[in-house]
């Protein structure tokens, strides 16, 4: 089974920068730039814009929740930039990178995260990442639906080793 094949030795995440980082050219850069100090391996990458319809998908598991229509909006309002990510355990390691959801909770627990740095709300918090590899797989097909995991890890797996 594909998501059982994401293990922790080398895993992919779907990480994303989001419309109100991206719409600052210096503060995407820093977050790139810390994908690459963090020894991840950039898979794919993309530029795209979403239409209402794909953020009420992607989210659909918040619908209902007091910020969704906020949310819903904001992830269709301009560009963003997705990321297939890979290396050892990286669905943990995005995480801790972009740090607690809510900016202003990140800036006193972990003052060096990504949303602490350049978060402006909890809505508008930089950046994206897959929380289980249940919702990597998932996500990953929402982006780039023709990449194949297992392909992937059949051609590429040998040159983690
Ligand atoms: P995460 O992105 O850290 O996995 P969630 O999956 O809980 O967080 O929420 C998805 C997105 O919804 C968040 O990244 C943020 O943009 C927005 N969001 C979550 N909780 C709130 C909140 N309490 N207030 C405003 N926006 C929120
Ligand atoms: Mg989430």
């Amino acid at each position: 089974q594909t998501t059982g094949r994401l293990s922790k030795a080398l895993q992919l995440t779907l990480a994303v920068i989001k419309p109100d980082a991206i719409a600052h050219p210096l503060i995407a850069e820093a977050i790139h730039q810390t994908i690459l100090d963090n020894n991840f391996v950039i898979v794919r990458c993309k530029d795209l814009v979403w239409k209402r319809q794909d953020s009420e998908r992607f989210y659909a598991e918040h619908s209902g929740r007091f910020f969704y229509q906020r949310l819903v909006e904001f992830m269709s309002s301009g560009p963003m930039r997705a990321y297939i990510l890979a290396r050892e355990d990286a669905i943990r390691h995005w995480r801790d990178q972009m740090g607690p959801t809510k900016v202003f909770q990140a800036r006193y627990t972990s003052p060096a995260c990504i949303r602490a740095r350049f978060g402006l709300t909890d809505t508008r918090n930089t950046t994206h990442g897959s929380d289980s590899p249940e919702s990597a797989q998932r996500e990953i097909s929402f982006f780039f639906p023709d990449f194949n995991v297992d392909q992937w890890l059949k051609k590429e797996e040998p040159l983690f080793r």
